[in-house]
């Protein structure tokens, strides 16, 4: 459903991804898994139209070009990094941010509704400041506030950034939900285990540019590790 082709995209003079031919299936989870620096993130930041790029990107076949908001109103939404809720406001404040594509808007209830069926720890804290939320939670309304927005395609990256192993654990449980509610899942994610264990299809990213794509099922871990940690020629 998602696809680049011969992406580039970089800051200023500085290319960062070279010329990434990918493609994400509908309702799989596609795990982006890479060391620090491999170009994760600038990835997720040229599909979302926040940094501009060379090639193409298309999303059911039809061309993208615009900027971050027309891609959030085709349904392209991102789960940044370190969460960054509002932490002054609260939890369903965050929430009904989600819903600002204009195809949301009218269904605000029922997008409640179901997030808060996803994650009933929110529904009991809805009152909360985000702020004062912990760092499982917060990653929680952050997830949620993406799915507000009836996303096509949901991108979340490094969701176990800075989370203790048993919240880890419980936040992939409820990435492991998502999926099989059908929603599909592009996960930038180092944590190689975690995202293998929930993972339909990963690529393996170094250096900008793509050193393995296989089936989750398919891959071996000790290959997948060698080429993770090689250096660069
Ligand atoms: P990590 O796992 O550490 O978050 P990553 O794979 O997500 O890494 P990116 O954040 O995409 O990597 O960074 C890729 C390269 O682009 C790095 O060398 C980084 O220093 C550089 N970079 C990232 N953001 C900028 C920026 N705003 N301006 C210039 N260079 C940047």
């Amino acid at each position: 459903m998602l696809e680049t082709q011969n992406l580039r995209a970089g800051y200023g003079h500085i290319t960062v991804l070279w010329d990434l031919s990918l493609s994400f299936r509908e309702g799989a989870l596609t795990a982006i898994v890479g060391p620090n620096g491999a170009g994760k993130t600038t990835l997720l930041r040229a599909l979302t139209g926040l940094i501009p790029h060379g090639g193409e990107i298309r999303l059911g076949g039809k061309r993208l070009a615009g900027k971050t908001w027309d891609l959030a109103g085709q349904g392209i939404v991102m789960v940044p990094e370190g969460r960054l809720v509002f932490r002054d406001m609260s939890v369903e404040e965050n929430l009904c941010l989600g819903a600002y594509p204009k195809r949301c808007r009218g269904d605000l209830s029922s997008g409640l509704d179901r997030v808060y069926g996803l994650f009933p720890r929110l529904r009991e804290r809805r009152g909360q400041a985000a702020g004062s939320l912990s760092g499982g939670e917060a990653q929680m309304l952050a997830m949620g506030r993406g799915l507000m927005s009836q996303p096509k395609i949901l991108l979340i990256d490094e969701p176990s950034l800075g989370l203790a192993p048993v919240i880890v654990n419980e936040v992939f449980d409820i990435i492991a939900r998502l999926k099989e509610a059908g929603t599909t899942i592009l996960l930038v994610e180092q944590n190689t285990r975690v995202a293998l264990s929930v993972a339909d299809d990963v690529h393996l990213l170094r250096g900008g540019q793509v050193r393995l794509s296989e089936p989750a099922a398919q891959v071996d871990l000790d290959r997948l590790h060698d080429l993770y940690f090689a250096r660069e020629a």
